[in-house]
């Protein structure tokens, strides 16, 4: 997709149009939300219509036909064996973390930089959350950090594909085997993304001992409420993890171990299961905006464009920029011009106030903190028009820090 507008379009001042904040681009008014859910919404409204007037038809509300399909579909884009489906992706990460009954004073590595669930699961589960630094140019869990931070109590890493690309699992997995530690891919932002490894592709969420993804509306792949998923080659985990989520039984009151209810809604299967045809073009769309923003920003120094490993094919559920000055301003004078961003994440969770025990302090992970005081997340959602997105990066250009 090209990008005529990104550099030749011409920019009026902000104006109000029917109550949103809107400027005059190219003649037109332009208002450029973070997510447009609505502009999806038009595109895939007759597939989501007949698939759920199907379940109302039949009445038949949880778990059912279309959850095994949904679980079927997502094991196959996968290249996993087994998938189980769940209430959420903090449920997702949460039922396998439970399955390692893990005991007082056990330690779960994880980055400093993702959502609140990744360390929460662990959390819950009764473990304690290690928080490691990251990559200074991908964002994503640093293995040498990792390799540093094990220790006799370790029993899991739980790895982030942040943003939509994949860590560097082919370090991380070797780490896992030499300390006999599982590994879970939190493949919440980047389904169907992949990595090469040696001559193939491999899938976010294939390589771990789980893979786990969340249908959270503004995900890639999202559903109308809450809903997750559980990815493993391991048929028997997959048997397990799908009793845990029935409250720990295969038979019906009858229970081999105490889980919790965590199913997905037969609705929120027959909406992923509308939608997933049209997945891997939305993230082709979402590719060509970061190229044209990656083209459109080669001029200033603004904000440093995100990298993409070369071995990664990335779906960009964000895309992340840093601002080296003046990121708060940037954000209000976008707001100010009607142009949707957001801080992912403000807090890097080594400072949260509920971890505040684990006795980190601001310095412990320098490069986490300086990605909350630097970065900002941009429009990229797959139906942004070349217009739209031409009005961003010359807003951002024209700003002065
Ligand atoms: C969204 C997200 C989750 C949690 O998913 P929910 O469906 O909102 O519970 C977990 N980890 C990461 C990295 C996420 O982005």
């Amino acid at each position: 997709m090209s990008s005529p507008n990104v550099r030749g379009g011409s920019l009026a001042p902000v104006s109000h149009h029917r109550g949103l904040r809107v400027s005059i681009f190219n003649g037109d008014l332009v208002n450029v939300p973070l997510l447009d859910l609505t502009a999806q919404y038009r595109v895939i409204k007759d597939a989501v219509g007949t698939r759920v007037a199907d379940v109302l038809e039949r009445q038949q509300f949880i778990m059912g036909p279309n959850v095994v399909e949904l679980e079927a579909q997502v094991a196959a884009l996968s290249h996993a064996r087994c998938a189980v489906a769940c209430a959420s992706g903090t449920d997702a990460l949460l039922l396998p973390l439970k399955a390692l009954g893990l005991k007082p004073g056990d330690e779960v590595i994880t980055t400093a930089f993702t959502f609140f669930a990744t360390a929460g699961a662990i959390a819950n589960a009764g473990g304690i959350p290690v928080f490691v630094d990251i990559d200074r140019q991908t964002f994503n869990i640093d293995p040498e950090a990792i390799a540093a931070a094990i220790t006799p109590r370790t029993r899991a890493i739980v790895v982030v594909h942040l943003f939509g690309q994949m860590a560097p699992m082919e370090q991380i997995l070797p780490l896992g085997e030499r300390h006999g530690l599982a590994i879970i891919e939190d493949a919440a932002q980047a389904i169907g993304a992949r990595r090469q490894m040696g001559d193939s592709w491999r899938m976010a969420g294939e390589l771990g001992w789980v893979g786990t993804f969340s249908f959270f509306p503004s995900k890639n792949l999202g559903c109308y409420g809450d809903g997750g998923m559980i990815v493993t080659q391991d048929p028997s985990l997959a048997t397990r993890l799908g009793r845990l989520r029935l409250h720990g039984g295969a038979k019906q009151y009858h229970h081999d171990e105490v889980g919790t209810n965590s199913r997905l809604d037969a609705i929120q299967a027959a909406v992923l299961l509308a939608k997933l045809p049209y997945l891997a073009t939305w993230s082709e769309a979402r590719r060509a905006h970061a190229a044209a923003y990656g083209a459109g920003f080669s001029g200033t120094s603004n904000v440093v464009p995100p990298a993409t490993e070369k071995a990664n094919e990335h779906i960009f559920h964000q895309y992340t920029v840093r601002v080296p000055v003046g990121r708060d301003a940037l954000r209000a004078h976008l707001k100010q011009r009607g142009i949707g961003s957001a801080v992912y994440y403000p807090v890097a969770l080594h400072l949260q106030p509920c971890f505040s025990e684990l006795g980190y302090r601001l310095g412990s992970l320098p490069i986490s903190e300086r990605a909350m005081e630097e970065v900002l997340s941009l429009p990229v959602y797959p139906e942004m028009t070349d217009d739209q997105q031409g009005y961003v990066v010359q807003t951002i250009c024209e700003w002065t820090p």
